[in-house]
């Protein structure tokens, strides 16, 4: 199993050593042609206008969106979030391409401030024990799409949620040492991680 971390900025290194404690291949994807040959994708939390500027004109999500048709399995987390989502409910990324793929509307930042950043514990779906999430400049998941399904809510509100083999976290899964949740999401493609 070979998995990608897209790396135009944000905490990709994190994803790529939780991946690396699991036993599994990993590469940092920064260009189309790195998306040839993965089981799946992470994107990683960090600053969403930065990634569509930093992607835009490149080409790279255009082909991104074609695996995805094609069934390639991507975990937004945080920002990835923010560019999975189907909708935003403001304009603030401008007219910049972002992906799309994951039937939510979200929020950016409705958490607060980077200085009302928490942890709380969450109890996810198929896991025994809760796990401490992180929310950092968080977004918010505001309206779910009838195929999408909650795996965690913090205060009623979905933070981790998946469609079909796409999957979006609103907090931070990479922080720390606690790999289940990447653990769950390899599982749902069959990995024996
Ligand atoms: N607030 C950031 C954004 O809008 C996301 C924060 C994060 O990834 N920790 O892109």
């Amino acid at each position: 199993m070979r998995v990608g971390v897209l790396a135009l900025q944000g905490a990709f290194r994190e994803h790529l050593l939780m991946l690396g404690s699991l036993g599994v291949d990993t590469c940092k994807v920064t260009k189309s042609e790195h998306l040839a040959g993965l089981d799946a994708l992470i994107l990683p939390g960090g600053e969403s206008t930065a990634m569509v500027r930093i992607a835009a004109g490149t080409g790279l999500f255009a082909t991104l969106r074609e695996h995805m048709a094609g069934g390639l399995p991507v975990f937004g987390t945080c920002a990835g979030l923010i560019l999975l989502a189907d909708r935003l409910s403001d304009d603030s990324l401008g007219g910049y391409d972002r992906l799309g793929g994951l039937d939510v509307t979200v929020a950016r930042n409705a958490y607060g401030r980077q200085r009302e950043s928490f942890t709380t514990p969450l109890t996810v779906h198929g896991l025994d024990e809760p796990v401490e999430g992180t929310f950092i400049r968080a977004p918010q998941i505001l309206e779910l799409g009838p195929d999408t399904e909650v795996l965690a809510r913090h205060d009623d509100v979905p933070v981790l949620v998946r469609q079909g083999s796409i999957w979006g976290a609103s907090f931070h899964p990479e922080l720390g040492t606690d790999g289940r949740i990447h653990a769950e999401f390899l599982h749902h493609l069959g990995a024996a991680v």
